[in-house]
């Protein structure tokens, strides 16, 4: 079906855009409606000519799964697509062996779209970056023949782990996003929601040392480890009463000693500290830590803590990219909810956060619409090679290069950044 088709009846009405839920309400003057409505369906017409190959690609991913760091087949072939769609690829890229960098235009701003790539151990594409790839590529390639009309410079930029180690995180010190004017990338969840919150997040790594003795016959002679372990974990318990209620702090024990008639010498544990706001982590993590050192204290260990990989910081939607995305979903027949009308929303995190913090971006969500099949269960993985999952593929490409259709032809490049994130 033409989403083009449904949604131009409603086009006809001619009216500015406004953002009315912030303090701070902006009115455009440009009736960019009118003016992008052809450039929008050719755009429409150039991802149908590629949709087979970007549904191919999300269930060749699917079928091979790769987590962060190897996607190494998963780049390639995310890559050859680029190249026949007449982007100019850089593969490796920024220093990292399964990041890509595709670029298109001559000049003008750049806006990045983000495809990620990894998987999950043990349960494949649970989180649907098949989808995220597809969609991010289709997203360029609905582009690719009118950057330069357009005045803008479309870059797709293959992001590997997510889930792991924040390739983003690396990306942005390599300098990945150094002069970008905007960046985005939509990700499929349970909910269709334009600006969802996601948490700063820290993960630590706790190892407790003691000493061990025969369990049995010499105890007193033994410093328990998982003791210490099992403290820590009380002591969050505990601490948890006193938390703010976007606080979130969840662990498990990785290591928990050898065997039952020995005093366990070593334990580690392994957390995620994660908060609102990056200022809120930093006060969250030492209440934490603490647990763990009373933990220690109490039971003779000696205590290790170390943060491992890359923070990732809160997401931060620009307003003026979030507004004119909803307008492009709803367009393609997939309204989007406010967080702000949620009677209560949930969330992870994402390296996408640490992006928004350098760039304006948005980072929407799309309904797959299998609940209570969730992210991260094997069956939201299945989900991703259905008809749902291959609607996603084209809403959000389509969604997305018409909101960059829609901030070159509405020149919005001076509001982006300016107004009031949305979870800010
Ligand atoms: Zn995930
Ligand atoms: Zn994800």
């Amino acid at each position: 079906m033409c989403a083009f088709g449904r949604a131009e009846r409603r086009w006809s009405s001619r009216c500015s855009l406004v953002l009315s839920r912030q303090p701070a309400v902006i009115a455009a003057t440009v009736p960019i409606d009118e003016v992008s409505v052809e450039t929008k369906q050719r755009a429409e017409n150039d991802f149908s000519k590629r949709e087979a190959d970007l549904q191919a690609l999300s269930q060749w991913m699917y079928d091979n799964p790769e987590i962060a760091y190897v996607e190494h087949n998963t780049s390639r072939r995310m890559v050859d697509v680029l190249r026949e769609g007449g982007f100019d690829v850089e593969y490796p890229a920024y220093g990292l062996e399964t990041a890509f960098v595709a670029r298109i235009g001559s000049s003008g701003p750049e806006v990045v779209i983000c495809a990620e790539m990894d998987a999950l151990p043990e349960v494949g594409h649970a989180c649907g970056h098949n989808i995220i790839a597809s969609a991010s590529l289709g997203a360029g390639l609905a582009l690719a023949g009118m950057a330069d009309e357009l005045g803008i410079r479309v870059t797709v930029l293959g992001t590997p782990a997510e889930e792991h180690f924040g390739g983003k995180v690396d990306l942005i010190t390599a300098g990945a996003f150094e002069g970008a004017a905007a960046a985005m990338m939509i990700h499929p969840a349970t909910k269709d929601l334009v600006d969802p919150q996601f948490l700063a997040v820290s993960h630590i790594e706790v190892e407790f040392h003691g000493k061990e003795s025969h369990a049995s016959s010499e105890p007193a002679l033994g410093i328990n480890a998982l003791d210490a372990a099992v403290q820590a974990y009380v002591n969050v318990s505990m601490l948890r009463q006193q938390l703010l209620d976007s606080d979130r702090v969840h662990g498990i024990i990785t290591h928990g000693g050898a065997a039952p008639n020995i005093i366990p010498a070593h334990t580690a544990m392994s957390w995620y500290v994660r908060a609102a706001t990056d200022e809120r982590l930093d006060e969250l993590i030492p209440k934490v830590e603490t647990c763990f050192k009373a933990a220690a204290l109490a039971t003779g260990c000696d205590v290790g803590i170390h943060e491992e990989g890359s923070r990732y910081k809160d997401l931060r939607t620009d307003r003026v990219m979030s507004e004119l995305y909803a307008r492009n979903s709803e367009r393609v027949g997939r309204p989007m909810s406010r967080l702000a009308d949620l009677p209560q929303s949930t969330s992870g995190s994402t390296d996408m956060g640490n992006v928004s913090h350098e760039v304006p971006s948005i980072h929407p969500m799309i309904d797959l619409r299998c609940y209570p099949t969730v992210n991260h269960q094997p069956g939201f993985a299945a989900n991703t090679v259905t008809d749902d999952g291959k609607q996603i593929i084209r809403d959000g490409a389509l969604a997305m290069a018409w909101t960059i259709i829609d901030l070159a032809e509405g020149d919005w490049w001076s509001e982006l950044g300016r107004q009031p994130t949305v979870n800010s």
